[in-house]
């Protein structure tokens, strides 16, 4: 990995007269008259789902398990039951587990994975393990966040921050996508991760941004994998990870006689580097920079090893460069 490329951006244009660093408000721009007497969508239901009534799952019959089987097994618990009173509750277990096996087997015999009982089961281990020990900390969570990192991280499923930083409730701010990009300052194309840039630094003040990449990212693989016509076969996928061109034609032009997987490697924590140099390209995020209340970092975690890298930016910002300025800086077209 380089990060000459990244500690070497000095960005010290003075111009007074661009000084006007633009401040969001929260103020709407419109208003929407709501009728209260008007019900919710019918869609949306304001219950539990683990309230739900059961069964969730339609019970799935084995090949072998015929109609018989099953009205056969539930005679001979009736007849246990009026021969034997007191064997009701043990009856009542093996009806219970007589139909639990039948709704949690595919048609092969195989278990099936039953979605609504893990999240069920996790839920409730989360509140007896954690929240319900932790009474002040979900106390003052209940009151508001102050989180003092925002993080980037890929929606991997292995590589969840919280997990791998163990970050507990109220301490990052998150932001997950393919490939853990974040794209310049765009209004249009992508204002959910500008939303959420802004309402990170500005209003939460979070006081570092970590951009962390992972080892065998796919979003990578497919940067790295992408024609060079410029052709598409995905409605969204190529066209988000393109944000990360300029890390690829960089590792591609460096490391010509490395192997996919290599160059792959590379790419990863390059892709870091070109998130951290688009972050600049958000005028709170410079500001916060100039005023040293905010910084850059940059991780890669490398779930093969075991490892996890961290490195440091270092950027000097002017407060009076404009987005066509750094655009220019870093040689980008806007
Ligand atoms: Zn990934």
């Amino acid at each position: 990995m380089s990060t000459a490329s990244i500690n070497g951006w000095c960005l010290s244009s003075i111009s007074p007269a661009q000084s006007s660093l633009k401040r969001a408000t929260l103020r709407p721009s419109f208003y929407a008259r709501l009728n209260s007497a008007a019900s919710p969508p019918s869609l949306i239901q304001n219950k539990p789902v683990f309230a739900a009534p059961a069964p969730i799952i339609t019970p799935t019959w084995r090949e072998d398990m015929g109609k018989d089987s099953y009205e056969e097994a539930i005679e001979g618990l009736k007849k246990l039951l009026s021969e034997k009173g007191d064997l009701k509750a043990v009856a009542a277990a093996k009806v219970e587990q007589i139909t639990a096996e039948l709704q949690t087997k595919t048609a092969d015999g195989k278990p099936a994975f039953d979605a609504v009982e893990r999240l069920k089961t996790g839920f409730i281990h989360f509140k007896k393990e954690k929240y319900d020990k932790n009474p002040a900390l979900y106390g003052e969570l209940a009151k508001g966040q102050s989180p003092k990192f925002m993080v980037f991280a890929c929606s991997d499923s292995r590589v969840c921050p919280s997990h791998v930083l163990d970050f507990q409730p109220g301490e990052a701010f998150v932001v997950r996508s393919v490939a853990n990009l974040v794209p310049t300052y765009d209004q249009l194309r992508y204002s959910g991760v500008g939303a959420a840039i802004e309402y990170a630094v500005l209003h939460l003040k979070v006081e570092t941004i970590v951009v962390i990449g992972h080892s065998a990212c796919g979003g990578i693989k497919g940067l790295m994998s992408l024609p060079d016509n410029g052709s598409t076969s995905t409605e969204f996928i190529e066209d988000w990870i393109k944000i990360a061109l300029p890390a690829r034609a960089k590792v591609k032009a460096e490391y010509a006689n490395a192997s996919i997987p290599e160059l792959c490697g590379h790419c990863e924590k390059e892709a870091v580097n070109v998130s951290l140099g688009n972050l600049l390209s958000y005028p709170f995020v410079r500001e916060g920079l100039v005023k040293k209340t905010l910084s850059l970092k940059g991780g890669y975690y490398d779930f093969v090893k075991g490892s996890f890298e961290l490195w440091m930016v270092e950027f000097g910002l002017s407060p009076h460069l404009s987005v066509k300025d750094v655009a220019t800086i870093l040689h980008w077209k806007l």
